[in-house]
């Protein structure tokens, strides 16, 4: 992940490395090199515009510092950005004032809602919250079997619809879970919905249907950072579809070239909040915008 564009980025900063103060022409040809080693990183095209012009224009109003040289200037600004194009500070999960805390997690199947699920109800537990799983992806015939085993590889409660008792209404199932969340003192429900493989509006109505039920007080949108692109469409559509307040990033173990994670939060306004990055259950944790502007330019 992102190893392609930061060696790119490298490259392009060794060209400055020696010199005194940039001309003009030292900055349009940085800004080439960085638009092009964006665009390689699968970047959406007007993130990257935006993102080069705000390089460009802050590389030439920069003031000679005598703690800095133009390189490293430079350099400073790209973090800067990239940090502001992932969404600044870390945003961190808010707690209901009255338990429980009702997390929605949203997306397309296969984007590892299911794990996901099992992955954050283990951080929470470790935070020393009570967490509860409830399987409300009753469109896959595996889902809820799926959700049931991560769930006891977290050691945490899961709700599952029993058979005959509201089998095949999401909503149904999820009000329930609050109920006896609260009955049984758990503080924390991240409720898994149903995804399919692609977007369709019977899907973003479940979603919305389960969402006013809930009144979740986070709506996380699930993505699979190796889908590129399409993510960035994907993220859009559930925007307006079913609405959400941060975006979680998986897969950004496999072979990915980034321009996902730093394109969706550009394009949507919405945070990244968590980052899963492998199949085991601990490979999960707070996204930190900062130290991933660090890794690029590393
Ligand atoms: P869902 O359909 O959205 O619920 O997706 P699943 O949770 O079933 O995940 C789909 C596949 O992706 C499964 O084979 C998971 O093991 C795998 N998966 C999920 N998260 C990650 C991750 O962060 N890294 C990798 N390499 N695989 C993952």
């Amino acid at each position: 992940m992102f190893a392609t564009l930061s060696d790119r980025l490298s490259d392009t900063f060794k060209n400055l490395r020696g010199k005194g103060r940039l001309s003009e022409a030292d900055i349009d040809a940085t800004a080439r090199e960085i638009r092009l080693a964006l665009l390689e990183a699968d970047v959406a095209l007007p993130v990257v515009k935006q993102f080069v012009a705000s390089v460009k224009e802050r590389a030439r109003g920069s003031e000679v510092s005598g703690a800095l040289n133009p390189a490293q200037q430079v350099i400073k600004i790209v973090n800067e950005e990239l940090v502001g194009i992932l969404g600044g500070e870390t945003r961190r999960l808010r707690f209901a004032k009255q338990p429980p805390t009702v997390i929605m997690l949203a997306g397309l199947q296969g984007a590892g809602k299911t794990t996901l699920a099992a992955k954050l109800a283990l951080w929470l537990k470790g935070q020393g919250t009570s967490p509860m799983l409830v399987a409300a992806d009753l469109q896959r015939p595996n889902a809820v079997k799926q959700l049931q085993v991560n769930g006891e590889r977290a050691g945490v409660t899961v709700f599952a619809p029993e058979p005959g008792n509201g089998v095949g209404d999401p909503v149904a199932v999820a009000r329930r879970a609050i109920e006896e969340a609260k009955r049984t003192l758990h503080d924390v429900v991240i409720v898994d919905t149903a995804g399919r493989l692609g977007i369709d509006a019977e899907l973003m109505q479940q979603a919305a249907d389960i969402r006013d039920a809930v009144q979740p007080d986070e709506v996380l949108f699930v993505v699979d950072a190796m889908i590129g692109q399409d993510a960035v469409n994907t993220a859009q559509a559930f925007l307006d579809g079913v609405g959400y307040d941060a975006v979680v990033l998986t897969k950004l173990d496999g072979d990915a070239r980034g321009g996902a994670a730093l394109s969706i939060a550009s394009m949507t306004g919405k945070p990244v909040m968590f980052a899963s990055n492998g199949e085991k259950l601990t490979d999960f944790d707070l996204f930190h915008p900062d130290r991933m502007a660090s890794r690029i330019l590393d």
